[in-house]
């Protein structure tokens, strides 16, 4: 069945007693034994619970993975997938990485002894030249947030495997309605479902998807005994926002793919950052490797002073963190999602003070122009 189809129907058929169309909410912790060594399948909410499960199968199987994991949030499904490792390990890391996933990594994961290097994954050399005796695993993320940069899954993935390393892509800014990592050769894939999988700004979420029995193994392990699990009433908010991934990402990527073009032809803009454009330098390979393209990309303004009118003088357009939801969102990564990182590691990949971070929604594309156009002009005019 296409995707489409499997998205709308998230839930719809898993509920044989009522025939419910949309699955429910199972409100409860603990679950009745028949008898002493029988078990209904559920047996305690941590380890699993039915609204919970329907959500992970449906992720598994979107992803063309083994097995899926809901989390409480994107932040707890890494943290849950980095306790694959401890004391001694290495990993390799994408340059220009979300910064809590950094974050994580720097301030938490190295008290347990793990240590990562930040490469341009799409660098074979780099990547080679990075890796240790004691590497790990591989962390990716295609495209990074915010500049966009591309790397080549299958070209990576098939390196890792021959290396012997654990390859992880984050694929929250894609969503598997146009990338499915594992195809590409992944071993894990996580997600901040609190992006475009739940798309409404009004669920935090996180999911994992693994391939191969033994890492499912492992991970269903960690998920229970870690215990940031995703409780029932999020994962039913996050399978009702699904529903619809397929039509929003459509409208996003149209949204988006037109208001970088305008982007580009103004004057006070000095380069956008988006794959969907022709003279990006991942263009090619997101070409191959995925069906469309995300609706978030990035523009560097001329004059930094005008980022803070600009901001000021958005008015449909909301000035936020976050992003992947129906309502349009600007970003400051400099001093938002990305003050975490070191001034020297965000200047090395281009996160600088004129770099804005545009989430676009699912408004009309004549609006969302019409106001970016008003906030450049009042900007312009208070400079001037
Ligand atoms: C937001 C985000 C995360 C963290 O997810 P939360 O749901 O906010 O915890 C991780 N990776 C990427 C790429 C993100 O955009």
């Amino acid at each position: 069945m296409k995707i489409e189809s499997r998205l709308a129907q998230i839930g719809s058929q898993s509920e044989p007693v009522t025939g419910a169309v949309s699955f429910p909410i199972y409100q409860a912790t603990a679950f009745r034994h028949p008898r002493l060594g029988q078990s209904t399948g559920f047996d305690y909410s941590r380890t699993k619970n039915p609204t919970r499960a329907v959500l992970e199968q449906a992720i598994a199987e979107l992803e063309s993975g083994d097995a899926g994991f809901a989390c409480s949030t994107g932040m707890a499904a890494l943290q849950t997938v980095f306790a694959l490792f401890g004391q001694g390990d290495h990993l390799l890391v994408s340059l220009d990485l979300y910064g809590g996933t950094y974050r994580l990594i720097e301030k938490i994961m190295s008290r347990f002894g793990v240590t990562a290097t930040y490469v341009d994954t799409n660098d074979m050399d780099a990547l080679e030249s990075a890796s240790r005796p004691n590497t790990k695993a591989i962390v990716v993320e295609t495209p990074t947030n915010p500049l966009m940069m591309i790397t080549d899954l299958e070209k990576v993935c098939g390196w890792a495997k021959a290396k012997g390393y654990v390859a992880i892509v984050d694929n929250t800014l894609l969503t598997p309605f146009f990338q499915r990592p594992i195809e590409l050769g992944a071993d894990i894939v996580v997600h901040s479902a609190t992006k475009y999988l739940g798309g409404h700004n009004d669920v935090l979420a996180g999911l994992i998807v693994t391939k191969g029995k033994e890492l499912s193994e492992q991970m269903a392990f960690l998920h229970n005994s870690i215990g940031a699990v995703l409780n029932p009433q999020d994962s039913w908010l996050l399978m009702r926002g699904m529903k619809t991934l397929a039509l929003r990402m459509e409208r996003h990527q149209a949204n988006a793919t037109a208001i970088a073009q305008f982007l580009l032809g103004h004057p006070m803009v000095e380069q956008v950052f988006y794959p969907a454009l022709p003279g990006h330098p991942g263009h090619d390979i997101q070409s191959r490797q995925s069906s469309g393209n995300t609706g978030i990309f990035s523009f560097r303004m001329k004059d930094a002073r005008t980022i803070e009118p600009i901001l000021r003088h958005i008015r449909l357009i909301a000035f936020a963190e976050s992003l992947g939801g129906v309502e349009s969102l600007m970003t400051y990564p400099a001093v938002q999602t990305h003050a975490d990182i070191p001034e020297d590691i965000r200047r090395q990949v281009g996160v600088d003070d004129r770099l804005l971070r545009f989430s676009v929604g699912i408004e009309h594309v004549d609006d969302l122009i019409a106001d970016l156009s008003n906030a450049f002009d009042a900007a312009q005019a208070e400079l001037a």
